[in-house]
């Protein structure tokens, strides 16, 4: 008998569900959150199990990686919706809009630029760097509301915010930053939470949390 428990991640994911469903009722109002299974390092054994339960919306942080398990499983269920999560070069615009169905992490005019100049038009999310983090991506949190403005004066309307606090940080002032900006901005969609925080951002009004260790396990 091994001592490492197989990780089962059907089981885990109606877990999360359960929690996200009490942690909104705990905040006044049950109601869904969707789920972005987060499958990056995972390969195409780990994901098919949730895909043969009907789960259909994932996140990978890197088109490289994305590119190389994706197509074959798109394929297979075209109604995968593909979260992109990581940060976006400009230079992979092209392969990221071919693939993900949703870019999470727009945080520069170059970039609103170059999306707006393909053919494909996924959904968009602006990311904001709620912790003003130098090394971290995202607009800093003041000139948000003025990015999203220039998104929509382009005619690129993004559906709603996406944040990831600092590691060592309470990530409750965070969500509730993001919140605010998005009521500003009159944008429904807030992506934010992870696997160690997705009760507490559910509660802060998260449309949107990203689970990977807390489906899959510890990332190797
Ligand atoms: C890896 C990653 C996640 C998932 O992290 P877990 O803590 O494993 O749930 C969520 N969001 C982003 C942006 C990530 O890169």
């Amino acid at each position: 008998m091994s001592l490492v428990q197989a990780v089962d991640p059907v089981a885990r994911l109606a877990e999360a569900r359960a929690r996200l469903k009490a942690a909104t009722a705990e905040a006044g109002a049950e109601r869904d959150v969707e789920i972005v299974a987060v499958t990056k390092t995972h390969g195409p054994e780990a994901i098919r199990p949730l895909l043969r339960a009907g789960h259909r919306v994932f996140g990978e942080n890197r088109v490289q990686e994305a590119e190389a398990k994706w197509p074959a499983l798109k394929a297979e269920y075209p109604d995968v919706v593909l979260h992109l999560i990581g940060p976006l070069q400009t230079n992979k615009v092209r392969e990221a809009v071919a693939l993900f169905d949703v870019i999470e992490t727009l945080d520069r005019p170059r970039l609103a630029d170059a999306l707006m100049r393909q053919e494909r038009r996924p959904t968009v999310f602006v990311q904001v760097n709620t912790g003003e983090e130098p090394q971290k991506a995202g607009a800093p949190p003041l000139e948000a509301e003025a990015f999203v403005e220039a998104c929509r004066a382009r005619g690129l309307a993004p559906a709603g915010l996406m944040c990831i606090p600092p590691v060592d940080a309470d990530p409750a002032p965070h969500f509730a930053l993001l919140a605010t900006i998005a009521r500003r901005s009159g944008l429904k969609g807030l992506s934010m939470g992870m696997s160690g925080d997705y009760e507490i951002a559910a509660q802060l009004g998260a449309s949107h949390v990203r689970l990977g260790s807390a489906l899959f396990g510890p990332r190797g």
